[in-house]
């Protein structure tokens, strides 16, 4: 079997589990590039299709693949096929791809896939400062962000940006980096995230290449590392980012991090490196409030050249209030199907695209085991610790926030919750269930990590 058969033949069976306005959307124009040994490339026209698939039908496909491979295929990465341009300069090309791309919905994936692959400082243009729409929980972030953008080594030497998912913290340090590179074009800027750190250790190790690689990390101008999280618990990374730091700062080459949590939580984090996390600059980048999720959706909106009404700018802004990356795929959805079906952006449209994004957010046979496996995991507690009876804070509040969300998520009965969560009675349930509620829009942290939960229970 050739590739063209095989993805023919996915394609086939795909077709019959996915409604069919979704196949043209998502599927139908995508085509594999390459095929080597048990790892698959699938072609896509942009990076909006990118993030579709790797979110919601990369399980399917997978699953197909191995089924008509007999399990040879492993892995499927998808890749943004764009028309290259012929320019002048090597940083040019990279500079050009990143622009075609930005049409589209260019993701932070592709971002690091062009600075690694490329071993060039290229970023994304989409990721600057003057396209991140200040509110106010990103205010701190941002004017520590513009800082370093201008005084980098200084005083804000590491900054550590942390906050929720999909909050603009990978947005905020590529516009440190695109800014250094606009008024530093000879800057060495390096950005990887600590998973790719981590894969690069390990690779070294393998191939014994480890001074090239402690070598690669102590000689860049600015090094940018995202999710630092990652490192948590894994020993001998740790031991390798420790001196790449020390060497880097020593140096006042400018270090930034960013994470989903602050460095004293980070789960098994040596505290050598939380104390070196905490002294530059730390800040929390918060959910946006309604005014400013719908400037940022008004701002997304221009950004492709489209008008929204109030109307419906305020409709969106107000169903959908995890997190930015969700409000820009929930306008991309509506522009979307206002395009399939050629008709205009109106309110009823909008109606369509929000209750479908929260069915299907609902689906994909999450259960109750999921969910808290998911939550114990989240708050580095224990499945005994999180339905067990002790009421210590740390245990109460993720227990309360797993009962919330059985019942929002899995619409499960108050009764069926108590059960699960250690043959609690119902009212305790419905106890829980209103206080997260009612807690929910004042309690900022809450809300991050909420929503953080429901990025993990549905991307898995
Ligand atoms: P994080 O790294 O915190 O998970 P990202 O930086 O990847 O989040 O942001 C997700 C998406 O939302 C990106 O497309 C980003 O450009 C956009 N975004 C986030 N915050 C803002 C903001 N304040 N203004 C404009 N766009 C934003
Ligand atoms: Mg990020």
């Amino acid at each position: 079997m050739n590739s063209k058969q095989l993805w023919q033949s996915t394609l086939g069976e795909l077709e019959l589990t996915v409604s069919k306005i979704h196949f043209t959307t998502w599927l139908k124009n995508t085509f594999i590039i390459e095929w080597k040994e048990d790892t698959v490339i699938v072609a896509v026209p942009n990076n909006f299709t990118k993030a579709w698939l790797e979110n919601k039908y990369h399980k399917s496909i997978i699953q197909v693949l191995q089924n008509i491979t007999d399990n040879k295929v492993m892995n499927v990465e998808y890749k943004v096929e764009i028309t290259k341009q012929p320019a002048i300069s090597q940083a040019a090309v990279i500079q050009e791809d990143a622009a075609t791309s930005s049409q589209e919905d260019a993701s932070q994936a592709q971002t690091q896939e062009t600075a690694s692959r490329s071993q060039e400082h290229a970023f994304n243009p989409r990721y600057v400062f003057a396209n991140f729409v200040v509110g106010k929980g990103s205010e701190l972030a941002y004017a520590a962000s513009v800082r370093v953008a201008k005084e980098p080594g200084t005083k804000y030497n590491p900054l550590f940006l942390y906050g929720g998912v999909g909050l603009g913290k990978t947005h905020l340090m590529l516009a440190v980096g695109n800014e250094l590179l606009r008024t530093n074009p000879n800057f060495k800027i390096l950005y990887i995230t600590a998973e790719q750190f981590t894969n690069d250790y390990v690779s070294s190790l393998q191939t014994g290449t480890v001074d090239k690689f402690k070598n690669k990390y102590r000689t860049p101008d600015i090094l940018l590392v995202d999710d630092i999280q990652f490192i948590g618990g894994k020993e001998q990374t740790q031991e390798q980012f420790f001196h790449a730091f020390n060497a880097l700062r020593d140096a006042h080459k400018q270090i930034v991090l960013t994470s989903d949590r602050p460095p004293k939580a980070i789960p098994a984090l040596e505290e050598r490196l939380i104390s070196r996390f905490e002294w530059g600059m730390i800040a929390d980048i918060g959910s946006p409030d309604l005014e400013t999720r719908m400037a940022i959706l008004k701002s997304k909106a221009k950004e492709k050249g489209v008008e929204l009404d109030e109307e419906v700018l305020r409709f969106i802004a107000t169903n959908i209030q995890s997190n930015v990356r969700e409000l820009e795929g929930a306008l991309n959805k509506l522009f979307a199907s206002a395009e399939l079906k050629g008709g205009d952006l109106t309110i009823d449209l909008a109606h369509d695209v929000i209750s479908s994004i929260t069915v299907s957010q609902r689906r994909g046979g999450v259960s109750a085991r999921d969910l808290t496996k998911v939550v114990a995991e989240y708050f580095d507690i224990t499945l005994d610790e999180l339905t067990g009876q002790s009421r210590r804070k740390e245990l109460v509040v993720p227990r309360q926030i797993t009962m919330f969300l059985m019942r929002e998520e899995l619409d499960s009965s108050y009764p069926t919750i108590g059960q699960e969560l250690g043959g609690r009675d119902h009212t305790t349930a419905m106890h829980a269930y209103s206080k997260i509620k009612r807690n929910f829009d004042a309690d900022e942290r809450l809300r991050q990590d909420i929503g953080s939960i429901k990025q993990r229970l549905y991307n898995r």
